[in-house]
């Protein structure tokens, strides 16, 4: 019997296509809007079928049940409009795991891993750290992945989109980290009381001029990527909060674009003076995280 992606043996028809057409299909669809067309078009095949990437690639012969072909073709057909695979899977992997990700929030990006490799690094050592927020925490990829990877800690999410903080929510449910990760709506830090260990954030960082011209902007929230004239308007707000928010030995982590160390640093010593700042590359090797602390008291 040959191996079939339906459930039953449904006849070929007309309709049908077998696994590996469809793939080549695909590949060539998706050539003008993607650099690896052949992968996107594997990804979304599996997610119609339920099957693997490595079944499709074994069984090119296996005929596929015309429902299915339809979404694929549907599926095909959107991508090839420009929308953004993860949106079409709805979902994106970050740090190894699976996230949720709609078109409310912005897909995680795997520079954003920098971000939580070296907010994990200074935790390490320091298990008396317990407080830690996530400011603009959007699919929560950041604030869950922090849960997850330092168990005694506890973190606030914050954004001021209430679809991103349900899809956050569902986030930290998924990964049965709920329990420790609280969702606020608010406006970066000022509506908080208190102070904390750890000041993760990937802001909106994308000067608006640029915005206009990018393919991404088309399709992702525009209030998660627009950091306004020179990308930098909510870092510097944030900054500017330091100050009665980060705990005394604390910590604050932002990310910043490509080209925006020098002037990130420039604003973290303008708003922050006698505070150090740093910058961190990415594993590319561009700047990508401002850190800051309080200076030694003297
Ligand atoms: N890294 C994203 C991009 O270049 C921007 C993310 C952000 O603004 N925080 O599209």
């Amino acid at each position: 019997m040959r191996p079939s992606v339906s459930r039953q043996n449904t006849p070929r028809s007309e309709a049908d296509s077998t696994v590996g057409e469809a793939l080549t299909a695909g590949r060539a669809a998706l050539a003008g809007v993607s650099e690896t067309p052949g992968l996107e078009a594997q990804r979304l095949l599996a997610e119609t079928t339920g099957q693997s990437r490595a079944w499709l690639l074994a069984h090119p012969e296996a005929p596929l049940p015309s429902e299915a072909l339809a979404r694929y073709r549907n599926l095909l057909e959107r991508r090839g409009a420009g929308e953004p695979l993860p949106y079409l899977l709805g979902w994106c992997e970050f740090f190894g795991r699976r996230f949720e990700v709609g078109p409310a929030v912005l897909i995680p990006r795997p520079e954003t891993e920098s971000l939580v490799e070296a907010a994990l690094g200074y935790l390490r050592h320091r298990p008396e750290m317990r407080w830690a927020v996530d400011v603009g925490t959007g699919s929560g990829c950041v604030a869950v992945t922090l849960a997850l990877e330092a168990p005694w800690l506890r973190v606030l999410a914050t954004d001021v989109s209430r679809a991103a903080l349900r899809l956050a929510r569902r986030n930290a449910r998924r990964h049965g980290v709920e329990g420790r990760v609280c969702m606020v709506q608010a406006d970066l830090l000022a509506p908080l009381g208190g102070r904390f260990d750890l000041i993760c954030a990937n802001l909106p960082y994308v000067p608006s001029a640029t915005l206009t011209a990018l393919p991404v902007a088309a399709w992702e929230p525009r209030l998660a990527l627009d950091g306004g004239e020179d990308g930098l308007a909510l870092v510097r707000r944030l900054l500017a909060q330091l100050p009665h928010r980060l705990a005394a030995g604390g910590q604050a982590l932002l990310e910043i674009g490509a080209d925006q160390g020098p002037g990130a640093v420039e604003a973290s010593q303008a708003l922050l003076p006698g505070w150090q700042a740093q910058i961190l590359p990415d594993l590319a090797g561009r700047d990508r995280v401002l850190i800051v602390e309080r200076g030694p008291t003297p």
